[in-house]
């Protein structure tokens, strides 16, 4: 028998192979008949979207994704009586609804733009070309993974916390909006901040990232607590996770691979301690987005609920959970959401729309 020419170097066990195994194992219970049209979608082609950089000059690149057909998904836009939905918390959070609160109503005017091929037209973007300035055009991502970044709601001259920011789409995404008044940039990886640098270098003028706008750093997103008061209107805990996609295509840097076993297991810990850091930066009435890009209820719902009754247990600190119905009417055109979360909402794959999984759920500091 003639062996194919890598055989000799291709693992006994691949790392993404273990990967599907455990999704199958997991993801059938999870999402019962929906795994099967989820799988296929995770394991084809995935989907970007172009993020407009409102710092180069856009206007023929807008135009020349118009006449490509592709569509500015966050375009739209909120009528005034539309009802946004109410979301039940499960039974298992404890959270304070007090009456007095509203809905957060969607403030969709922010200037993030995001271009998308339509539903089921599979063509790939260009990769992004410098301006006359050095500054390029756009920023190809997952266009779920912008979904976090309105579902913040940044208003004029809120501040910012990105606890886990590398290598910085959600980053850039937030700058888009031009309404931050100072952005702090965190991550623990030094190299991937180095990364992400070297990002804000190609997509924003220096005169935009100045210290006093925007600061980088890279420590443990677990410690942030102990150094910094608790000031920030807006905290984004994008946290480090099975990154499902990644897992199911890739070999290198795969969280599956057994060496990294442990590492796997404890990531739901680590996950807890950085939402319950971003909740204890966050001010009185400031707002915390939890995501990951995993379907895992162990690291989505579960995590959120476990960081609500650790902030109320151990630092009397009171968050209730914010509804993101208005989020899932608004893009269903685009996006598959998941049906009947308990808390947070859920971008799944699907073939025709090969976004996600994205999951996110907003959380605000009542007491
Ligand atoms: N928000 C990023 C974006 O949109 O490009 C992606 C973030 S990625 C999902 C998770 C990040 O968490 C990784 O860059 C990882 O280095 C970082 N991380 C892991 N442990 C951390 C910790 N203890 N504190 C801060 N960041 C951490």
């Amino acid at each position: 028998r003639v062996k194919t020419k890598w055989a000799g170097t291709r693992p006994k066990f691949p790392a993404t192979d273990l990967a599907l195994q455990n999704f199958d194992a997991t993801y059938s219970i999870q999402l019962g008949d929906l795994w099967p049209s989820v799988r296929a979608a995770m394991l084809s082609e995935q989907k970007y979207g172009a993020l407009v950089n409102n710092f180069s000059s856009t206007a023929d690149l807008i135009t020349d994704f118009q006449s490509q057909g592709c569509i500015d998904f966050t375009g739209v836009r909120c009528s005034p009586g539309e009802q946004t939905g109410s979301q039940t918390d499960s039974a298992l959070i404890t959270t304070s609804k007090t009456p007095e609160t509203e809905p957060v109503r969607p403030d969709l005017s922010s200037s993030i733009n995001c271009f998308v091929y339509p539903r089921g037209d599979i063509s790939r973007f260009k990769p992004a070309r410098p301006d006359s300035n050095g500054i390029l055009g756009y920023y190809l991502l997952d266009a779920a993974s912008v979904l976090p970044v309105l579902a913040l709601d940044i208003q004029q001259g809120h501040t910012a916390l990105d606890l886990c920011a590398a290598p910085g789409g959600k980053t850039l995404a937030l700058l888009q909006t031009q309404r931050l008044r100072f952005l702090w940039a965190n991550d623990s990886s030094g190299s991937r901040i180095t990364r992400l640098h070297r990002m804000l270098q190609s997509y924003i003028p220096k005169e935009y990232r100045t210290e006093d706008r925007v600061r980088i750093t890279s420590l443990d997103g677990r410690k942030f607590s102990e150094m910094e008061d608790q000031t920030f209107d807006r905290v984004l805990v994008d946290v480090p996770c099975t990154t499902d996609r990644h897992s199911l295509m890739e070999e290198d840097n795969n969280i599956f691979k057994r060496s990294r076993t442990k590492e796997r297991q404890r990531l739901p810990l680590l996950q807890t301690e950085l939402l319950v850091a971003g909740i204890q930066a966050a001010r009185l009435g400031g707002e915390v987005l939890y995501s990951t890009c995993s379907l895992s209820q162990l690291q989505n719902e579960y995590v959120v609920q476990q960081a609500v009754n650790i902030a109320q247990e151990e630092f009397g600190i009171t968050v209730e959970i914010q509804d993101l119905l208005w989020l899932t009417h608004h893009f269903q055109e685009t996006f598959h959401f998941a049906p009947n979360l308990s808390v947070g909402e859920l971008v799944l794959p699907h073939l025709c729309a090969n976004f996600g999984p994205i999951y996110m759920c907003k959380l605000r500091r009542v007491r």
